[in-house]
């Protein structure tokens, strides 16, 4: 139809084209008008490994010095107050740091960064780890010897992050398991095993959680919403407040092949929610690579 010629042949290609061309401004509006929120997804940083999702310090370092210019750099706590007002339109996006794990570097390396820059994280602690001082052996950790195996903080070292006050500490499970396989009875004993292990350890009723593996499953959605106000998922969203479910907050992970002008890149183009997700998985395909 359209090389053939005359008027009335053309008019529809031209409406085409019309149309095609007149959603373009329209979602560039939308995506930057509207006020959302950005979840990172880190693991380690100055592990000194080649591993995807151990960074180099210096790359850490860099990337925190220009988020801290372009967003509102927030804890979990204040994100929900930031939620409850509900921002207008035009405000700064916020964006939230967080740490799954509790790798050994949190206190030598991070911490000092976290300070340098004056911003806080969250940092999701798989309670058996820290309790029996056990080094990290899941996903491709199995592979290793022992000796070689990441080492987790101390519960001293935990107490002086959450005094530092930079670090929000959140939930991981207790044995860091995948909650998609396990039975009912298996998950209620994780989470509760690692809420009271927190109290107990910390004096601290924790308020956030973090499904490992960034999986969990209706039933486990319903035994973390007893325990917790907010739950992480994996995910590659900007969250539009309008759209805040704080059950189900996807994060971005963050990988050391990211580098600087990519990791900039890809947060520029993420694409916002544009509804909110009924279960505990995300529609985005995800990987051990990605999440650990
Ligand atoms: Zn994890």
């Amino acid at each position: 139809m359209a090389r053939s010629s005359g008027v009335t042949a053309r008019r529809p290609l031209r409406r085409r084209q019309i149309s095609r061309w007149a959603r373009v401004p329209l979602q560039l509006l939308t995506r930057e008008r509207r006020p959302g929120v950005t979840i990172l997804m880190y693991h380690r940083v100055g592990g000194g490994t080649s591993r995807q999702l151990d960074l180099p310090a210096e790359l850490f370092a860099r990337q925190l010095d220009y988020l801290r210019r372009r967003y509102r750099i927030v804890s979990l706590d204040d994100l929900l107050d930031a939620a409850r007002e509900q921002p207008a339109n035009g405000t700064r996006d916020l964006l939230v740091l967080t740490f799954d794990d509790g790798y050994a570097e949190m206190y030598s390396v991070v911490l000092p960064l976290l300070r340098r820059f004056n911003v806080p994280a969250a940092l999701y602690l798989p309670t058996a780890y820290i309790e029996e001082q056990r080094p990290i052996d899941w996903g491709r950790y199995q592979e290793l010897p022992a000796a070689l195996r990441p080492r987790p903080l101390t519960w001293a070292q935990v107490r002086e992050l959450q005094a530092s006050g930079f670090f929000t500490i959140g939930a991981h499970t207790h044995t860091h398991l995948n909650l998609t396989a396990a039975t009912l009875e298996e998950i209620e004993r994780e989470i509760r095993q690692s809420n009271a292990l927190l109290l107990e350890r910390l004096g601290l009723r924790v308020r956030h959680f973090a499904y490992p593996y960034g999986r969990g499953s209706a039933g486990a959605r319903e035994v973390v919403a007893r325990f917790y106000e907010t739950a992480t998922v994996q995910g590659f969203l900007k969250i539009a407040f309008a759209r805040l479910d704080p059950t189900h907050l996807p994060r971005v992970p963050v990988s050391t092949s990211d580098g600087f002008w990519f990791f900039r890149l890809r947060l520029s183009a993420l694409p916002s929610r544009s509804r909110r997700h009924g279960n505990g998985n995300m529609p985005t395909g995800s990987s051990e690579e990605d999440h650990e």
